[in-house]
């Protein structure tokens, strides 16, 4: 039990997009750097109970944490930058928060009173927040709020900070608040309008800002600083510079340059005592921004246009990238776009192919044929859950002669079910938070692949899928030259596949792109990287 919780608040102006999440998660590492144990916690104003049904055009990827939870992907990198895992309470909804206090009405639990948006939705966004800090592990939590201070959706939360801030009192709270200074281009100005307005919105709510931070394409001079903080009650060292950066992981130097840190333990009345201790993170900085070499990788999947989709699969090839020196380019490839006239010249340009995770029929013949060209070619391939699915499917049509294999996610008559619905699944109806998901122990095989990886026995991995290796067919394949590397020592359940003929083929049912941060990259995504490289110097 810590001795002391603080909090800070985050809050987004003017527009979407500024990247909260990544100076949140600045924010804390540097904090956590200094020493303090430090959580984060999203608070997502829609009305989903979470974002685990909703389609990647939406949302981009949906994060899962250790206990299961279907996320946000702002959590991915929360748990990437801070190197601790987050749970089921660092993501709440607005659906979460009525779904809650509904349950109580019905339960009769406000003993008569008309329930209200104020106190009774209010006090449960508080409940959410204080929970982690009465956990008793953390010194600071810090609770950012999604969405633009101004949307309707968002005014129970603005409302919630405002009543916490004043019950908490001085020093055991702040609001820092994430807005824009645009720069006209015709004028040859940074223009503050926009960060005035939005601080005034948030006055409106009874919300002082403590800190500013302000995104920007451009140096923010003395003189605007010293104007924003006039026009926002606030002294100049609390206007911070946000510039765009290289890289995310450039953020944290930039805000501690920028004394964010500082500022922020000031107002807290906590000792910042000596400098932060970044030199993990700095020694990955440097390795990623000095490669000695350059590999590309396909990465075959159906909503590579969307530039979150894969977010942590992105990010842990970038972890694996800078640990072996090696600049990793990602080459998008639309499965639905894969075929035989075109599939020798797209994939031939690349050292690596990983096909991605996914649900549903679209683009799947693709991934499959992304699956043969990597096998025939031997090219280096990393399979992440249906992308581990489609290499049983390939190897069952190709290998073994089952052409009309399949999984029955796609074909529920197939001869050759050899993806098939997990038992427990079978009787489920609803669709949120219902597949297998998170954490699951899995034994490895000794004198193989994944072992030689792991090096380790048991491993523990996150999961989100419906479907799975069928059994049945388990020693087919193994005749043929497959081993089951890792399996669910509970159930039986394939978790790891690999076809020793190749340098490096490897499926796997889980998704290892969760467990990836900047100071433990993933020994699979890096196990994956060097056969890149090495495919790369033959
Ligand atoms: N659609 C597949 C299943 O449900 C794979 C899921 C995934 O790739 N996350 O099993």
């Amino acid at each position: 039990m810590l001795g002391f919780c603080k909090y800070i608040f985050v809050t987004g102006g003017v527009t979407s997009s500024l990247g909260k999440g990544i100076v949140s998660a600045s924010l804390a590492k540097l904090l956590q750097a200094r020493g303090y144990s430090v959580t984060i916690q999203k608070l997502d104003p829609y009305i989903n109970i979470d974002p685990g049904t909703l389609n990647p055009y939406e949302h981009g990827e949906v994060y899962v944490t250790e206990d299961g939870a279907e996320t946000d992907l702002d959590l991915g990198h929360y748990e990437r930058f801070l190197n601790v895992p987050t749970s089921q309470a660092n993501n709440v909804t607005t659906g979460r928060i009525y779904e809650t206090v509904i349950r109580k009405e019905r339960n009769g639990e406000y003993g008569g009173k008309t329930v209200q948006v104020i106190p009774h939705i209010t006090d449960e966004i508080k409940r959410r927040i204080k929970i982690l800090g009465e956990s008793g592990k953390y010194h600071v939590v810090l609770t950012e709020i999604g969405g633009t201070v101004g949307d309707i959706e968002s005014l129970p939360y603005i409302e919630a900070v405002r009543q916490l801030k004043y019950e908490l009192g001085d020093n055991n709270s702040i609001v820092v608040h994430l807005t824009l200074v645009p720069y006209l281009a015709s004028a040859g100005e940074l223009k503050t309008k926009p960060t005035q307005h939005s601080v005034k919105l948030l006055l409106e709510s009874g919300v002082q800002p403590d800190i500013l931070v302000c995104r920007t394409s451009h140096k923010l001079p003395q003189e605007v600083r010293a104007k924003i903080a006039q026009f926002c009650n606030l002294k100049v060292s609390a206007v911070i510079e946000s510039r765009d950066a290289e890289t995310i992981y450039d953020v944290p130097l930039l805000m501690k340059k920028e004394q964010l840190d500082i500022v922020t333990l000031e107002k807290l009345n906590l000792p910042f005592g000596s400098e932060p201790n970044l030199t993990e993170w700095k020694s990955f900085l440097h390795k990623l921004k000095n490669p000695t070499e350059e590999v590309k990788i396909g990465l075959v999947g159906k909503y590579v246009e969307l530039k979150d989709a894969y977010k942590s699969i992105n990010e842990a090839l970038i972890h694996a990238g800078a640990y072996h020196e090696c600049k990793v380019n990602i080459i998008d490839i639309h499965s639905e776009d894969l075929n035989d006239e075109n599939i020798e010249r797209v994939l031939s340009e690349v050292q690596g192919i990983l096909v991605a995770p996914g649900f549903g029929q679209r683009g799947i013949e693709g991934k499959i044929k992304a699956v043969q060209y990597a096998r025939e070619h031997k090219i280096p391939f990393l399979g992440i859950c249906l992308g581990m699915q489609m290499a049983t499917i390939e190897f069952a049509r190709n290998v073994l002669g089952f052409k009309e294999a399949n999984s029955t996610e796609f074909d529920k008559k197939s001869p050759y079910p050899v993806i098939d619905m997990m038992e427990s699944q079978k009787a489920v109806t609803q669709l949120g938070g219902t597949m297998r998901l998170g954490a699951y122990p899995c034994k490895i095989l000794p004198n193989t692949k994944a072992f030689e990886l792991y090096h380790s026995e048991l491993i523990s991995e996150r999961h989100r899928h419906r479907y799975e290796f069928n059994n049945q067919f388990k020693e087919e394949f193994e005749k043929n030259g497959i081993i089951f590397s890792g399996i669910n020592p509970d159930n039986q359940l394939i978790e790891i596949l690999e076809y020793p003929e190749n340098p490096f083929f490897v499926g796997v049912q889980f998704h290892p792109e969760y467990k990836s941060t900047v100071e433990n990259p993933h020994p699979l995504f890096m196990g994956f990287v060097k056969a890149v490289m090495e495919y790369n110097h033959q």
